[in-house]
């Protein structure tokens, strides 16, 4: 997620704030509730710091989670249906 730079024009309070692209932008100031709060086109600093901790934050999370979840999933799934279709018939008996 990209950290966009905000700016008041009515009392000048500057702010950043950590938004999906696709979220919509804030217009109202969170300090004078003007309507005159505007996206700033990011400092390169601000991007910087933002997808260096994404960028681990992000990694970490994804490969982590579904992995595992895979794994016990399919884990399961597997002896439950052993179970189920060696009825005694087969080699393993
Ligand atoms: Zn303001």
């Amino acid at each position: 997620m990209p950290i966009y730079a905000y700016r008041c024009e009515s009392c000048g309070v500057e702010k950043e704030h950590l938004q999906k692209m696709s979220d919509a932008p804030f217009t109202d100031c969170p300090a004078c509730g003007a309507a005159t709060y505007r996206k700033q086109l990011t400092a390169a600093g601000f991007q910087l710091k933002g997808t260096g901790w994404y960028a681990t934050d992000f990694k970490g999370g994804s490969t982590a989670t579904p992995a595992a979840k895979a794994a016990a999933s399919k884990e399961s799934a597997g002896s439950s249906s052993d179970a189920g279709t060696c009825g005694g018939g087969c080699a393993c008996h």
